[in-house]
């Protein structure tokens, strides 16, 4: 099986998770790629998002309201 090889920084703060790409999508719908990048250390948590052309850096992570978890399967 062949990955597309994508190579994600290593993430600076816990030096451990990698930070993976989100995307979104802007009030019109549009997508808006790569709009955050996140740290995938569950317990780092370190993230970085672009808003209206400003840079955040490590904004607090607000899991989503009415989207509990998925049990693991298996
Ligand atoms: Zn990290």
């Amino acid at each position: 099986m062949v990955v597309t090889v994508f190579a994600l920084p290593k993430c600076q703060k816990c030096q451990q998770g990698d930070l993976v790409p989100l995307s979104d999508f802007g009030s019109q719908g549009a997508p808006i790629h790569y709009k955050a990048w996140v740290c995938t250390n569950p317990v780092c948590g370190f993230n970085v998002k672009i808003r209206n052309g400003d840079i955040y850096l490590n904004e607090p992570i607000v899991s989503g309201v009415g989207h509990p978890p998925r049990p693991p399967r298996g």
